[in-house]
């Protein structure tokens, strides 16, 4: 039996994209519904900014979800509790809901307390009030040790620690500090952005020599000591004054507790068609797992969850329009990565390529920063 329905699980950058993408596409009849806890949406790359002090309201940004109603998408704010993928599914505060088609935007859950001390010793980057605390804590701090730390892979935009690490270079130098102030970066990874290859590896690292940020890659945080302000890592320790943190990323519970999730910890997906095992159930953005020819994961970031939700889009409409689904996601994408006083570097190519993914990195500009800059508009104008 049909239920003329279409459920968005999440309404972030991916779920949004779809909703609209879907509404835009499929016929009136047909309900595009995105189910969400948050009632606002607030585009998290702005995290940045907010630490720069050049936004003092993290709610700057944000949009009420509700007013996707005046789009012909319909709205439900609660949090989903069950999804029954085999049945189409969803338990959301009680009340059970059923579709044709389920699309799994669900995203990443942040989980700082998987690494003991993080909570109560890390400014946490990802999280919009703890930018805005970090700020104060940026604009005070004159002399000492500033730590940027990644905690484990993956995580959500596989710059945004870089930049950071950057931005904060920046502000100390505008403040006339920046002599009196080290800087370092510590990570798991092999080399900065590693899925983007060697050389972009080697030219984000030159940039932070540049920048005079010593780098750690291949360090593993075990834990975090707030009194003696340490970090203790797999084989060695560090201190810091103040420190940065990226906390661990998991799926969240409910798509864990669902089954959908394999021993990556994500939802495996057909990379082209975004496909789960179960027909008519879709999962794309950072909530999928999308392994490429060279073994690594396709970076979870929002340019991603935006052309996989075009091709989930498309490839509904065909098949309840009668026709054949012929959509694919070919692994294009791209980054900018902001280092402060205006500029910003750009990569972009193919990431499904084989055997590695191929791209090109465009050095720092002034026109780069701008196009990063105009992403917020751009997006929350086609959304809402
Ligand atoms: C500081 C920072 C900078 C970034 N910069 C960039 C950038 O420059 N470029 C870029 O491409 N990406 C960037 N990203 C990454 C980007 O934000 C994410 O990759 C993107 O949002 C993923 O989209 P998504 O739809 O998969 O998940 P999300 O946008 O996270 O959406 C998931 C949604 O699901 C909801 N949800 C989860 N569980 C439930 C539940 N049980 N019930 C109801 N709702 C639920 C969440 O509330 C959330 O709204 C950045 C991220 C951060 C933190």
């Amino acid at each position: 039996m049909s239920n003329k329905a279409v459920l968005v699980l999440g309404g972030g950058w991916g779920g949004l994209t779809a909703a609209n993408e879907l509404r835009r596409r499929l016929p009136p009849e047909y309900r595009v519904v995105v189910i969400e806890k948050q009632r606002n949406y607030s585009l998290r790359l702005s995290n940045l900014w907010i630490m720069a002090g050049e936004r003092t309201n993290p709610n700057e940004g944000d949009r009420e979800l509700s007013k996707l109603t005046t789009k012909g998408i319909e709205f439900l704010n609660g949090n989903i509790e069950k999804i029954d993928a085999a049945s189409k599914r969803v338990e959301v505060s009680g009340r059970v809901l059923e579709a044709d088609y389920l699309v799994i935007a669900l995203g990443a859950d942040l989980a700082p307390h998987e690494v003991p001390g993080f909570p109560e010793s890390a400014y946490n980057l990802y999280d919009a009030n703890h930018a805005l605390r970090l700020q104060r804590a940026l604009q005070e701090f004159t002399r000492g040790r500033i730590v940027t730390l990644i905690t484990r892979t993956p995580f959500k935009c596989p710059a945004a620690p870089y930049e950071a690490a950057f931005l904060i270079g920046s502000l100390l130098i505008d403040k006339g500090v920046r002599a009196k102030v080290e800087l370092a970066l510590y990570t798991p990874e092999p080399q900065p952005m590693p899925v983007a290859g060697p050389e972009a590896g080697s030219i984000i690292q030159r940039m932070l020599e540049d920048a005079n940020i010593p780098y750690f890659p291949r360090h593993t945080v075990r834990k975090i000591e707030r009194e003696s302000r340490r970090i203790l890592f797999d084989g060695g320790e560090t201190t810091y004054d103040l420190l940065v943190g990226i906390p661990p990323h998991v799926a969240p519970r409910v798509v864990r507790e669902a089954g959908l999730a394999d021993s990556s910890g994500w939802i495996p997906v057909n990379p082209a068609t975004l496909k789960t095992s179960y027909d008519g159930v879709f999962a794309f953005g950072d909530v999928a797992a999308i392994r490429l020819p060279n073994g690594m994961f396709l970076p979870k970031a929002g340019v991603f969850a935006e052309a996989e939700a075009r091709v989930i889009a498309e490839n509904i409409a065909s098949e309840v329009l009668g026709g054949e689904p012929r959509s694919r996601y070919d692994g294009d994408g791209y980054c900018f990565i902001e280092v402060g006083h205006g500029m910003a570097a750009f990569t972009s190519g193919n990431f499904y390529a084989s055997p590695a993914p191929r791209l090109k990195f465009e050095p720092l500009s002034s026109e780069h920063y701008r196009e990063k800059r105009r992403m917020e508009s751009l997006l929350l104008d086609s959304w809402f």
